[in-house]
């Protein structure tokens, strides 16, 4: 059986759930060559020296703490549950959830207070003993592994707590939203004690990782306009660094280049149209060093 390279860095990814696809896909774009097949346990990479292991999300805080891999891909809510102690070093921009408080549709509980005394089933105790506490709440807790949300359903819980992003199960169930313990989002962690060896290849990993992280939230534009209004749409573009602008062959054109923040982009691009530039070209950014 083939084994791993010791000296490599080891990075623990979920094997098979809601994190998988959007992972690979990530680690993918930072331009790692690994193979990925249903039935894998590890794959290593070809042009990085890293291993990856597929495991069940719940050990991989654990196996990162303990050393048995020096990075890892979780959820946070995985980190706030599982209280190991690692070391965050990323936020990745995906898998976001929220831990949430819900009831039935029709249930008298209204507010926080309302839960004193009732049942709660949960697969997060911990989070869930800690936010009744610092709130002052006596409820009985339903530990349960899965399905948390079929729970008041079959009369063994007045109310849930569990991960949600859309909300679409608490409809499907007939609940009620009550309130947000916390947003969480896919992280990169580390073992909190790396070789000094191996902190380079993290440093290089992270580089990468970042390079994809920043591309992500900004976009390319060219657009081409009449030279005069050029101070005017400087104005709207603010770029990054400062636009290119190069002459046309028609007389008083120019081509503006820039980079502009995703979050920011569509109210640039109506306001260019407003102007009259209506032949805006628009290119993702693979990736980005700064
Ligand atoms: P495993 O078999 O690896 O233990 P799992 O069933 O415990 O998997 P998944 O349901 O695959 O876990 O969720 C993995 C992670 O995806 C969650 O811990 C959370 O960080 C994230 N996530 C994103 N959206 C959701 C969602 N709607 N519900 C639950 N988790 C979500
Ligand atoms: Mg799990």
């Amino acid at each position: 059986m083939k084994k791993f390279n010791n000296n490599n860095l080891k990075l623990a990814i979920q094997k098979e759930g809601r994190l998988t696809e959007e992972t690979l896909s990530f680690l993918r774009r930072t331009g790692l060559e690994f193979e990925s097949y249903q039935q894998r346990l590890f794959s290593s990479c070809r042009n990085f020296p890293l291993e990856i292991l597929y495991l069940r999300d719940d050990d991989i805080p654990n196996y990162v703490s303990t050393g048995v891999v020096d990075l890892g891909i979780v959820g946070q809510n995985l980190l706030y549950e599982k209280r190991e102690k690692v070391k965050k070093l990323l936020n990745l921009r995906f898998g976001f959830s929220s831990l949430i408080i819900a009831v039935p549709k029709d249930s008298p509980i209204k507010t926080l207070a309302d839960l004193n005394g009732k049942r709660i089933a949960t697969s997060y105790s911990n989070t869930s003993k800690s936010f009744f506490k610092k709130n002052n709440i006596q409820a009985d807790l339903v530990q349960v592994r899965g399905s948390v949300e079929i729970t008041p359903s079959i009369g063994i819980a007045d109310a849930i707590i569990d991960l949600t992003s859309t909300g679409s199960t608490l409809i499907l169930q007939d609940l009620r939203f009550l309130t947000k313990i916390y947003d969480s989002e896919a992280v990169l962690i580390a073992n909190n004690a790396i070789s000094t060896g191996k902190k380079i290849l993290v440093n290089k990993l992270i580089t990468r990782f970042k390079g994809v992280l920043s591309a992500k939230n900004y976009k390319y534009i060219f657009l081409n306009t009449e030279e005069k209004i050029l101070p005017r749409l400087k104005k709207i573009i603010p770029g990054l660094g400062s636009q290119t602008i190069s002459p046309l062959a028609q007389k008083g054109w120019v081509s503006v280049t820039c980079v502009v923040k995703e979050d920011i982009f569509w109210e640039i691009i109506e306001r260019l149209k407003a102007k009259g530039v209506s032949r805006i070209l628009v290119l993702p950014i693979e990736k980005m060093i700064l």
